[in-house]
């Protein structure tokens, strides 16, 4: 793992000059080829307690192509304990890349239907012997908002105006949030449909430290839901790399990139506003297309 490694991209393109925007991506997904780049500084904080408190495994929940569960199994490989990941749904014949990748940094899966993975609770109650210390879900914690906040301080952030990010839990957009200047505007692209909740739960993790600060989620840029990609997104994710040689992934980055675009165009944004998209990573999970459906 090598921080040193991220790096920001100047977009140049006809429809920003057009609006007068400035837009640069964080490319987080530098750090590793296989590991997310967000989950990575969500992931530390925990992991730095977990050592504290002497525990010797981690364990978390996800499903068959998660950036979590894999990060996770880095990640703890990376500071020398076990993992155990907690998959949902009945354990294929043959196991997704991401599974592989996970079994392969040392992680232990555990495979439970649908419906018992609904009940996080029960599933801990069932490993009354373990000391082991649970992460949740995506990362969703403080905590991990405020690993999510060191991903600011790669860079120089005060030229921005603007720093747009993919949300799933909302905790690396806390972590943006409780990073940014008061004179910065954070948005946040979900990628699930109609994901009202978010908003509670992205206030639940920054209204301690940052009451006033000024965020946006913006839930018009699903594709039809988390884990949707339709023949537009493919398009899309294409044309940006033809163009920028820059790589999207189908379930974040792409839609916000195209979020970002589709905003641009609208001019929702004022002239000489300067924009930070963060590449959250995640392009280990485009491997659950068919090959040759993305240029890269
Ligand atoms: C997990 C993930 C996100 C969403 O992060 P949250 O903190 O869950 O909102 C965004 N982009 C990528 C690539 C991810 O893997």
């Amino acid at each position: 793992m090598d921080l040193s490694l991220i790096d920001t991209q100047h977009i140049e393109a006809q429809w920003l000059i057009k609006h007068e925007i400035e837009l640069d991506v964080l490319r987080l997904d530098k750090i590793h080829p296989v590991v997310s780049g967000n989950k990575i500084f969500k992931l530390t904080p925990y992991i730095q307690e977990a050592c504290a408190q002497h525990i010797r495994t981690i364990a978390t929940f996800g499903g068959a192509w998660s950036n979590h569960v894999l990060a996770t199994a880095f990640a703890t490989r990376e500071a020398g304990l076990n993992s155990v990941g907690i998959i949902r749904g009945e354990k294929p014949t043959r196991l997704s890349y991401t599974l592989k990748m996970a079994k392969e940094y040392g992680m232990e899966l555990v495979f439970v239907t649908r419906g018992q993975y609904k009940g996080k609770d029960e599933i801990i109650a069932t490993f009354p012997n373990e000391n082991w210390y649970w992460i949740d879900e995506g990362g969703y914690g403080i905590k991990g908002a405020k690993g999510a906040a060191e991903i600011l301080k790669t860079i120089n952030i005060s030229q921005y105006t603007h720093i747009i990010a993919a949300v799933g839990t909302g905790t690396m957009l806390a972590g943006l949030i409780l990073e940014s200047g008061s004179n910065q505007t954070i948005i946040g692209i979900s990628s699930m449909k109609g994901n009202k909740a978010i908003e509670q739960k992205i206030k639940d993790l920054t209204e301690k430290q940052r009451p006033e600060s000024l965020y946006q989620i913006n839930h018009e840029y699903h594709f039809g839901g988390f884990g949707k990609h339709p023949e537009a997104l493919i398009t899309f994710i294409n044309q940006v790399y033809h163009q920028h040689y820059l790589p999207l992934d189908i379930i974040y980055t792409g839609k916000t990139f195209f979020a970002i675009k589709d905003l641009v165009e609208k001019s929702n944004f004022k002239p000489g506003s300067r924009l930070l998209m963060i590449h959250s990573g995640g392009l280990q999970g485009n491997s659950s297309l068919p090959a040759k459906v993305l240029a890269f």
